[in-house]
């Protein structure tokens, strides 16, 4: 996950602003664009409530990424790259989420949050991926655009990595207001 984040995650119209940061948003054709962030963003609620009720109600992504064999590696380091600062990475080929312990504390701070809850809720985001990679299936292969348009020609195809992270973003914010709906989100012990 990377910074432009803003608490608790963003909403859906931010999530039309991060398919607009997508370097193949000029491929996608103006009529589709609504549909497909809706539809991404649909399947991040509807995978967070289906979580939510698989799970009790529990808040703790720690426990729940564990319990499905994820691997939590934090790491003490601010991790900056380019002009992007990263907070964490689900690497799906390894079960591993890395924690950029560092980064996560800046945005923590930013945030008024305790540390652990900063990296809960990042946690969450990162669950996602780890349920696209082994039930759900990719967000960002559902929809698809020429990987190179030369004049009339439509060569290869991509999909959009942008939608990966609105079904993310999705998850965490809807999971994030089940639990406070239900009254312990606001001051969950880690
Ligand atoms: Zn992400």
């Amino acid at each position: 996950m990377q910074q432009e984040i803003q608490l608790p995650f963003p909403d859906r119209t931010l999530a039309d602003r991060e398919l607009e940061r997508d370097p193949c948003y000029g491929r996608i054709p103006p009529q589709d664009r609504a549909g497909i962030v809706e539809s991404a963003w649909n399947k991040g609620a509807n995978a967070a409530r289906a979580l939510y009720r698989e799970q009790a109600g529990s808040y703790d992504f720690f426990a729940i990424a564990r319990a499905s064999g994820l691997k939590l590696v934090e790491k003490d380091v601010d991790f900056v790259s380019g002009n992007q600062r990263y907070f964490s990475d689900y690497i799906a080929g390894q079960g591993v989420v890395n924690l950029y312990l560092k980064s996560i504390g800046l945005w923590a701070q930013q945030n008024g949050m305790e540390l652990k809850q900063a990296e809960n809720l990042i946690l969450s985001h990162e669950y996602f991926h780890f349920l696209e990679w082994t039930r759900l299936g990719l967000t960002s292969r559902e929809y698809r655009v020429p990987m190179l348009c030369v004049g009339p020609l439509r060569l290869g195809n991509t999909g959009i990595r942008a939608l990966s992270e609105i079904g993310a973003h999705a998850f965490a914010r809807t999971y994030h207001e089940l639990c406070k709906e239900a009254d312990h989100g606001a001051d969950i012990e880690l």
